[in-house]
């Protein structure tokens, strides 16, 4: 870290910013270059405080230099590749992972006919909510465990891997039991009691972007994940809040190759929730791909006007088939295959 002086020569100031460093950070410190302004901290200054030291008068800035996310930034390690199953690989160069479901499971009717139309696109991942965060209370919120049983009976039957968001900390163990994922939503990404039992989950988890969060945020709260042990954490980039109202949310594209220079995991991009309506979320998942993501998570339904949540960005039938093949296109193009 290095502390940049307003003025050369400042003693007090010196000696009141390293004596602060020593006793409340255990941090020693060194005064650097001939007129004597930058005092240099090095080795680890995660635990820093930096607003403390930016806000003390005669200092003019701060520049952490290290990354406050260790574990996550991409100074010590290329890729995180995750195997979901066996065959399933998400994270490596060669490949991209689509993750397709219904937002919520409903029934086991829906449940079904939504795997079957997942598995004719050939792609490996089955999605479905069955704890719902919705904006309103009385909004339908989630099967619950009944519906994370349809979603492993499903993956069962057409061979896919599994992913379902878990919104408590309870939650963890019971999607964990049920499904090949964990997912974290936007809402929670916050959530650092859920951050930290995820932390201790050994299945791979989901932590989907805050609505303003962020990037470096969404990596701090990657980093507790990761911190507690458990290495398979994916990112999502599902779109931010801005004054946009014509998307249901923003989707930062320039996230994608930010946040491959900043971290070694996986980046999946959700279309859905960001385009919010059915027609928009092919040209945004195309996009995403064209941008780098290593996978997506897109929301289909077999009847989109009977879903009770999401259905208006709920891909049908034929929706989904165009999708497929454009994905297919510009996986080519980026020299992916789908898996
Ligand atoms: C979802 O995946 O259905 C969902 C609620 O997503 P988000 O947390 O991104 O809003
Ligand atoms: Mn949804």
């Amino acid at each position: 870290m290095l502390i940049v002086l307003d003025r050369k020569h400042d003693t007090p100031l010196v000696e009141h910013i390293r004596a602060l460093l020593q006793q409340k950070y255990n941090c020693e410190s060194h005064l650097i270059g001939e007129n004597g302004r930058v005092i240099a901290v090095p080795g680890d200054t995660a635990h820093v405080d930096i607003e403390v030291f930016e806000n003390i008068d005669g200092v003019k800035s701060v520049d952490r230099v290290e990354q406050p996310y260790k574990l996550a930034s991409r100074r010590n390690k290329d890729r995180t590749e995750i195997t979901l199953r066996p065959g399933t690989l998400l994270g490596s160069r060669a490949h991209l992972i689509v993750m397709a479901g219904p937002c919520s499971i409903e029934s086991p009717g829906q449940m079904d006919e939504t795997a079957a139309m997942v598995k004719e696109a050939g792609v490996s991942v089955l999605r479905g909510g069955a704890f719902k965060p919705r904006t309103g209370p009385y909004s339908f919120n989630g099967m619950g465990e009944d519906g994370l049983k349809l979603l492993r009976k499903a993956g069962e039957k057409y061979g896919m891997a599994t992913i379902s968001e878990a919104m408590n900390e309870a939650q963890i163990d019971l999607v964990a039991a049920y499904a090949d994922i964990v997912q974290i939503g936007a809402r929670n990404m916050q959530n650092y009691d859920l951050l930290r039992k995820a932390g201790a989950c050994r299945k791979p988890v989901m932590l989907k972007r805050g609505l303003s969060a962020t990037l470096e945020e969404f990596l701090l709260a990657a980093e507790y994940i990761l911190a507690g042990g458990n290495h398979q954490v994916i990112l999502c980039e599902r779109g931010i809040r801005t004054f946009e109202e014509e998307v249901r949310f923003t989707l930062c594209l320039g996230s994608l190759p930010a946040l491959r220079e900043m971290t070694h995991l996986p980046i999946v991009v959700d279309p859905s929730h960001c385009a919010g309506r059915a027609r928009w979320v092919k040209d945004t998942a195309l996009a995403g791909i064209a941008a780098g993501a290593d996978g997506l998570i897109i929301e289909i339904h077999p009847r989109p006007e009977e879903a009770l949540s999401d259905g208006p960005q709920s891909l049908d039938r034929e929706q989904w088939t165009d999708t497929m093949h454009g994905i297919r296109a510009v996986a080519a193009a980026v020299k992916r295959t789908v898996l």
